[in-house]
């Protein structure tokens, strides 16, 4: 089975995007790892947004995982299919089997899981405990655009300032 198409993200994407990047700054100001999500509806609202929540010790509290559940509880399946995850990190194969698990359309991400894994590697950071996998292979039917090159020095810089902190405090 052919994998979707990976598309560069839109004007309006980056819109989006830039906001998910500013969750991603306030999850780092919280204490917590820089990611931030939105979920947009078919229309262009922002039904919800949400930004890493792990430094409570619970390392499944992803933002795009939270969309996910969020959406399945109040969307009904329809506007779920017709609405869009943006975040400024790709999503995690935990994050991408919800998000195929409950319907969701399409997603659209400022840098990408290999990005984030080099950063990582040049930070001397420890590795994920999951594979990073990219969404395709996870989760094959779901449209995907990024990354978003205007963004990412911007996240980047903000996973830097993470790992110096964690460096830091241990
Ligand atoms: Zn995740």
């Amino acid at each position: 089975m052919p994998s979707s198409p990976v598309s560069p993200p839109t004007e309006t994407d980056l819109t989006h995007l830039r906001r998910c990047v500013e969750l991603a700054r306030a999850a780092l100001d919280a204490g917590d790892e820089p990611f931030g999500s939105l979920l947009v509806s078919a229309d262009g609202k922002v039904l919800r947004e949400d930004r890493n929540r792990v430094a409570g010790g619970d390392h499944t509290r992803h933002p795009e995982f939270e969309l996910a559940r969020w959406s399945a509880e109040h969307l009904p399946p329809g506007e779920r299919a017709g609405a869009t995850v943006y975040t400024s990190g790709e999503h995690c194969p935990m994050c991408s089997a919800a998000h195929a698990w409950v319907g969701l359309g399409r997603i659209v991400y400022a840098a990408s899981s290999a990005q984030l894994t080099s950063w990582l590697k040049e930070l001397n950071a420890p590795p994920s405990p999951v594979t990073a996998l990219p969404i395709g292979e996870v989760a094959p039917g779901v449209r995907v655009a990024g990354p978003a090159p205007e963004l990412t020095e911007e996240v980047r810089e903000l996973h830097h300032r993470f790992a110096r902190g964690r460096g830091a405090s241990s």
